[in-house]
């Protein structure tokens, strides 16, 4: 079932995913060759705290950490600890806040230092595989039509997409209905209408877009090729769609 949100639910999530973004940025600039992954995760939930958030991947499902740390071919679902960044690393950051019962859920992938070209590629093309995603975000269109704006893209520039995870429904559950796979046939699947929100995510393989997943919840590349993330809240309204994981 596909919960819609009240315009006053959709202000409550804005400011949600306001304290994800935010945070989301502050540990970008703290990204640097020699920082471990525990440091970003201690910062993201002493920030998501002070704002009278909470951090809502701690616990969910068993992950142990308010973020997700997912380094070079870790596709997503990194667990923070010891793990040292080192330069040419990329790091793909994903932070969930719940504010008011309502949850803001962002990512984004950055370099460390000084990274090889393809790896800055792998970056670029991932976020503008969001971009491409969001503009299809609209009344009356399908899901079907996200994922395929997202693959097409991708494609184009000879990486692959993650097929095992996808974007998600989010309200007062971070997953809900629709799944938002990013892939996909225009005209196929839910319909979009107003009220609704979701998580758009690109995964985007260096590869081939196969994956493996660890007892822990991280997800590596099956062929060893690096992967990046990244993810928008975005809110379907009449006048299209409204990132709500902004500052
Ligand atoms: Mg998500």
């Amino acid at each position: 079932m596909i919960i819609l949100k009240t315009d006053e639910e959709i202000a409550i999530m804005a400011k949600a995913g306001q304290i994800a973004r935010e945070c989301l940025l502050r540990l970008g600039a703290m990204v640097r060759p020699g920082i471990r992954t525990i440091e970003l995760d201690r910062a993201a939930e002493e920030f998501i705290r002070s704002k009278g958030a909470l951090p809502t991947f701690k616990g969910l499902y068993g992950f142990p950490a308010t973020i997700c740390t997912s380094k070079n071919e870790v596709v997503v679902h990194g667990v923070p600890g010891d793990t040292v960044l080192e330069e040419g690393d990329i790091i793909a950051i994903d932070v969930g806040a719940t504010y008011q019962g309502f949850v803001g859920d962002t990512a984004a992938t950055f370099p460390v230092g000084k990274v090889s070209p393809e790896a800055l590629k792998l970056i670029d093309v991932t976020r503008e595989a969001l971009e491409r995603g969001i503009e299809q975000a609209v009344v009356g269109v399908h899901v079907g039509d996200i994922g395929h704006a997202i693959e097409g893209y991708v494609k184009q520039h000879g990486f692959s997409v993650v097929k095992d995870y996808a974007g998600h429904g989010v309200g007062r559950s971070m997953h809900e209905s629709p799944t938002v796979p990013n892939f996909g046939r225009p005209g196929r699947g839910p319909v979009l209408r107003k009220g609704m929100v979701i998580a758009i995510e690109p995964m985007v393989n260096a590869g081939r877009s196969e994956v493996v997943t660890f007892p822990d919840m991280h997800v590596v590349t099956r062929d060893g090729s690096w992967s990046a993330h990244f993810e928008h809240t975005v809110a379907i309204t009449e006048k299209g769609p409204v990132r709500l994981t902004v500052v």
